[in-house]
């Protein structure tokens, strides 16, 4: 049996049995996990509310051989409670959540994710975090997690990608027109939309406007689902919310 302690912030969680709850943590140094909490909807004490969504705490932990992991106690050490009296930053929240859930696996350290994540939240619950913020937390979760969209230059031969880019996320990202047969079933995209998204990846921060934002989630959300197999369920939320 050992013990340990790491920081965390929580991804989701659901209600396993009468009183327990299974919950999946982004920790610091080991990366995600899924951990029992015996009795977290009954012992008011132990866990005091803190096992929402998007949490940053210290979780002492317990991990048995064979065994799903123990969570044993918890210090909160942010809760981001202004982030979650609107919608539109709730259904940012989550999504960014649910992306790095989905992008992890189990014992794989992503620090600089894990600070980036934090760092998005800590935005969110400042109100300093308008929809460009979101579009370029999503480049950089890709990025640390090896699945960085390729704008430029084209994915197949290296050169300029041109006035009439296509993009396939099946080949990385954006291609030029003369490698357009390769790929057939790429889809055109103007270059602003293209050169707006290079930018925001090397890290500019000028805000996009909403038609070119608007255009940036498709193409994002096609290479997300491509690349997780669905399409994350969060982004049907922003939509009803009505936000990006
Ligand atoms: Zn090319």
């Amino acid at each position: 049996m050992e013990r340990f302690t790491d920081e965390a912030l929580v991804l989701s969680c659901v209600d396993y049995g009468e009183a327990d709850r299974l919950v999946t943590l982004f920790t610091r140094a080991h990366g995600r996990l899924t951990a029992f909490a015996a009795g977290a909807r009954k012992s008011k004490r132990r866990f005091a509310g803190a096992l929402e969504a998007g949490t940053w705490l210290k979780a002492q932990l317990v991990e048995r051989r064979g065994d799903t992991l123990r969570l044993d106690g918890v210090d909160v050490l942010r809760s981001y409670h202004h982030l979650r009296e609107e919608l539109p930053r709730i259904a940012r929240a989550l999504y960014s959540l649910e992306l790095c859930r989905e992008l992890l696996r189990d014992h794989e350290p992503h620090e600089a994710l894990f600070d980036a994540l934090r760092g998005y939240l800590e935005l969110l619950e400042e109100r300093q975090a308008g929809p460009t913020s979101l579009l370029k937390f999503e480049l950089d979760a890709l990025q640390h997690t090896g699945f960085r969209p390729r704008f430029a230059p084209c994915a197949l031969c290296g050169g300029p990608t041109g006035a009439r880019p296509l993009f396939d996320p099946e080949h990385g990202g954006v291609v030029c027109e003369g490698c357009a047969p390769r790929v057939p079933r790429g889809v055109p995209v103007s270059a602003s939309l293209v050169d707006a998204l290079a930018r925001l990846q090397a890290g500019e921060r000028t805000p996009l406007p909403a038609e070119l934002r608007a255009r940036a989630r498709q193409l994002l959300n096609t290479f997300i689902a491509h690349h997780l197999g669905r399409r994350l369920k969060s982004v049907d939320f922003m939509e009803q919310v009505g936000t990006d």
